[in-house]
């Protein structure tokens, strides 16, 4: 019966997760275009401008409805079904143009989809199955605006931090003092190395969002996670750097963000983090 139980909510959550990765999809295509337009705004009421009249319909996440960014073609809401429409309906064409859809879309439901699966799975039917969902949602929709514009949305990693904060008042990933001061570690520890590393080199290395990401991720997994999603990020960073290098031609000099592999990190830590932390603990003792 239990076995049943978790079964039902393993698909149950895969699919709310399909349908959540199209939100996500929308969340990263929109986020960043509005927050260039609320700066546009800001400048000119600097500059003592009159602000530009609003336009007749302000993007929002929920309004207009999708397009299609070629043609303006309205996606219909059988067109919009995650996976199903792309593959099966639409074929990775737009309706009204025939330009190719990306295949980022069906990649990103694809991913939401089985991690939540994946998440519904290890944690079962308690509070930190709903956690584990909302922070890799976070996560995901942090990721993929990240890669775009080299951006991490204070409106996405502020409330992330909070919302840890919440989780762990009732002990549901660590404890509170542990939440605490990951919060604080995770912020100060990036800092201090942008620091370093810009007295040194004059460079700037990464952006304040990878540190408020941070400091979200020692809010959720504690301090004690901090230094295996660091040494995973820089892993996995440094594998993906090297590869976009040699395969892509990637230049140099081009800022590779850091954010998905804090992210890809977190994740990892979030499933395996224990084990990983008192295998390494294992070793120094
Ligand atoms: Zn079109």
């Amino acid at each position: 019966m239990l076995i049943n139980n978790v079964i039902g909510l393993t698909i149950a959550s895969g699919l709310l997760g399909l349908c959540i990765g199209s939100f996500l999809n929308v969340v990263i295509h929109r986020l960043p275009k509005m927050m260039e337009a609320e700066w546009a705004n800001q400048c000119a009421e600097l500059r003592g401008e009159l602000s530009p009249p609003p336009p007749a319909e302000p993007l929002t996440l929920a309004r207009p409805g999708s397009r299609c960014p070629h043609c303006g073609h309205q996606i219909r809401a059988h067109e919009n079904i995650p996976l199903f429409s792309y593959f099966l309906i639409l074929q990775g064409k737009c309706s009204g143009c025939g330009q190719a859809i990306s295949l980022r879309y069906p990649i990103i439901e694809t991913c939401t989809g089985l991690l939540s699966a994946f998440v519904a799975w290890y944690f079962g039917p308690t509070p930190a199955c709903l956690g584990a969902l909302l922070l890799i949602w976070a996560l995901i929709a942090l990721t993929g605006i990240d890669i775009d514009t080299q951006l991490l949305p204070d409106s996405i990693t502020l409330p992330l931090l909070w919302l840890g904060l919440l989780f762990n008042l009732f002990g549901t990933f660590t404890d509170l003092p542990s939440a605490v001061i990951g919060a604080m570690a995770g912020y100060l520890s990036l800092w201090s190395v942008f620091w370093l590393f810009k007295l040194a080199t004059g460079k700037e290395g990464m952006g304040y969002g990878d540190f408020k990401l941070l400091a979200a991720l020692g809010a959720w997994l504690g301090w004690q996670m901090l230094p295996a999603i660091i040494l995973l990020s820089s892993v996995v960073g440094a594998v993906v750097g090297i590869a976009l290098i040699v395969l892509a031609k990637h230049g140099r000099n081009v800022p590779i963000p850091f954010g998905p592999y804090l992210a890809v990190a977190g994740v990892i830590a979030l499933f395996w983090g224990k084990t990983l932390t008192a295998s390494y603990l294992g070793l120094i003792y």
